[in-house]
């Protein structure tokens, strides 16, 4: 029995998509058809944290359907029959030549997979396995190879007429879209170039914007101009200008081509039956291809066009330290690589799609964190239910695959990570010393996949400057300037440090020593003089032991360390 959403429940913006998914479905089909939650995706080059907004926003709406008792898949739709647009930096520029063939029919510079397109599917595939997104994927290259839409195509060509009188209305409404970064400035530059791309679509005259193309069949472009076609046999006839072939491809038999864009997308929504899908802002402006979608699917295609969610671009910060080696287009496996999967879900679920964000790789990361495990704390009473307490549960397990891997002992990441830090490497060091500081475990695994997160987090997207570089050698120059205070100070701490002192141990002695140079003992208050003392005392050790004014908590480091090597950094040379 399918329930609605109750009363007195929290709500947020996936509540509402799937209610509007759901009316759709029920306004176009049968009481139990089957809800599609659709998604689309050109893989012409890496799929960053910008696009993964695509899969997560449909991948929420589809969870949230199906938590309601419904029939739903998320269909995603791989646009790979989509043309080879242009050769980005990096690849050899004899790929040009590949330029207007279908991204499928691109072979994959790497030579990893077997077409560009391949190439970067799999890793979003990959990422998207991580993040519990499981969707049923279909590839644009077979569905119009195999003739699965050639009913459509004929139809549309038939209505070739209808088709563009919508298109021509649409055309003199266009407003050019205000672009608001220089990010946003470059998509819209790019879905104005697949609309300019449209526009030379075809022939001359009355087939001057015929809405089927085909690739040529002796060089595989789409550089092709109709120059007849016959609505009795179907057949069309076309001559090539990257090759010069001319012939004929029959549109009922022959699979060759494809409907332009502004056609092909609400055909699929009528073939598919889809009852929502969201589209980025440059596809939602007045003359944008879902705009004019809708009006294409009602009056040619006789269905109503799905209900939507426009979603804005997602940013990236804190990569100064990566842009140069890895050419700034993070996706969503470099954010895996410090993000529990649950927290990248949370950063897309949290905000409404019309809610532009960063994805922050710096020092926000930290921060993350804290927020994520306060929330969990949060979650974890009943009363407390509301609206940030849902967007947790959406992040946190999906029906399939439940609760998503998070740690069993939940550390703090910033304690993770400044420990990670100064041990500069070994996870068992880690585990040992975060055990010692308070942080009980059993076993690295307790602390996964937290922990692998913050020491590649420290080691990728820490800048040096913020590093702690434990001294191979001891400051011969300051310790041979040392004042009396400070001779007593590291004379009084060598002589009681132990060989493997446990973190309260240090914390007393660290804290200790300058009482007893004021007369008290180890445990008693510090007086004001003693407070002052203490800050000298600290930043002495930071300069000896990391060369700085100062750097993580001074037991963290010494049980880094190990007392031989704090030995050997502190002991006054021999006179
Ligand atoms: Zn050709």
């Amino acid at each position: 029995m399918a329930r609605g959403s109750n009363q007195g429940e929290p709500t947020d913006w996936v509540t509402r998509a799937a209610d509007d998914a759901i009316r759709h479905a029920r306004q176009t089909g049968p009481e139990d058809r089957l809800i599609t939650c659709a998604s689309g995706a050109s893989p012409s080059g890496p799929i960053h944290l910008g696009n993964l907004r695509e899969f997560l926003t449909v991948h929420f709406v589809a969870e949230e359907i199906r938590r309601r008792g419904h029939a739903v898949r998320h269909l995603h739709s791989w646009d790979d029959f989509d043309r080879f647009r242009k050769v980005p930096a990096g690849v050899d520029p004899s790929w040009s030549e590949h330029i207007g063939r279908p991204l499928s029919a691109v072979p994959d510079p790497w030579d990893c997979h077997p077409s560009w397109a391949e190439h970067f599917k799999e890793p979003l595939q990959h990422a998207l396995r991580e993040l519990g997104v499981e969707m049923e994927e279909v590839s644009q290259t077979e569905r119009y190879r195999a003739g699965a839409y050639t009913e459509q195509v004929l139809h549309a060509i038939r209505h070739r007429d209808d088709i563009e009188r919508v298109l021509a209305q649409h055309r003199t409404k266009k407003v050019e879209p205000v672009a608001e970064s220089e990010e946003e400035a470059a998509a819209l530059a790019d879905s104005v170039a697949d609309a300019e791309d449209e526009v030379t679509a075809s022939g001359s005259g009355d087939l001057a914007r015929f809405p089927y193309k085909p690739y040529c069949r002796q060089c595989g472009r789409d550089t092709v101009e109709v120059t007849a076609y016959d609505d009795d046999s179907t057949d069309l006839a076309y001559t090539c200008s990257s090759c010069g072939y001319a012939g004929t491809t029959n549109v009922a038999t022959e699979h060759e081509g494809k409907l332009v864009w502004k056609v092909d997308w609400p055909m699929r929504w009528m073939v598919e039956g889809v009852d929502f899908e969201p589209a980025g802002l440059d596809h939602m402006t007045p003359g944008s291809s879902y705009t004019v979608g809708k009006d294409v699917v009602k009056r040619v295609f006789d269905f109503r066009a799905p209900s939507s969610a426009t979603y804005a671009f997602v940013g990236v910060a804190g990569m100064q330290k990566m842009s140069s080696s890895r050419g700034g287009v993070p996706t969503a496996a470099d954010a895996l690589q410090v993000l529990e999967a649950p927290i990248l879900r949370w950063l897309y679920v949290r905000r409404q799609p019309k809610q532009a964000f960063n994805v922050d790789f710096g020092a926000e990361v930290v921060r993350l964190y804290d927020e994520w495990d306060a929330l969990a704390r949060k979650a974890a009473n009943p009363d407390k239910r509301d609206a940030q307490v849902l967007a947790f549960e959406r992040a946190s397990a999906t029906a399939a695959a439940g609760r998503l891997p998070t740690p069993k002992v939940v550390v703090p990441f910033r304690q993770l990570s400044s420990v990670a830090d100064v041990t500069a490497g070994s996870a068992e060091l880690v585990s040992r010393i975060v055990g010692e500081v308070g942080y009980a475990h059993d076993s690295v695994d307790d602390l996964q996949p937290r922990l692998g997160r913050a020491m590649t987090w420290t080691a990728d997207y820490v800048p040096e400057s913020e590093r702690t570089t434990v001294r191979a050698t001891p400051d011969e120059d300051r310790l041979a300037a040392l004042d009396e205070d400070e001779e007593l100070w590291l004379a009084q701490l060598l002589d009681r440090l132990p060989d493997e002192p446990d973190a309260d141990e240090l914390t007393t002695l660290i804290y200790g020593v300058p009482k007893l140079g004021r007369g008290l003992g180890l445990d008693d208050p510090p007086t004001d003089e003693v407070k002052a003392d203490q800050k000298r005392f600290f930043r002495l050790l930071y300069q000896l032991l990391v060369s700085a004014e100062r750097g993580p908590r001074l037991p963290t480091l010494f049980l880094a360390l190990g007392s031989e090597k704090v030995r050997s950094l502190l002991r006054p040379p021999a006179t």
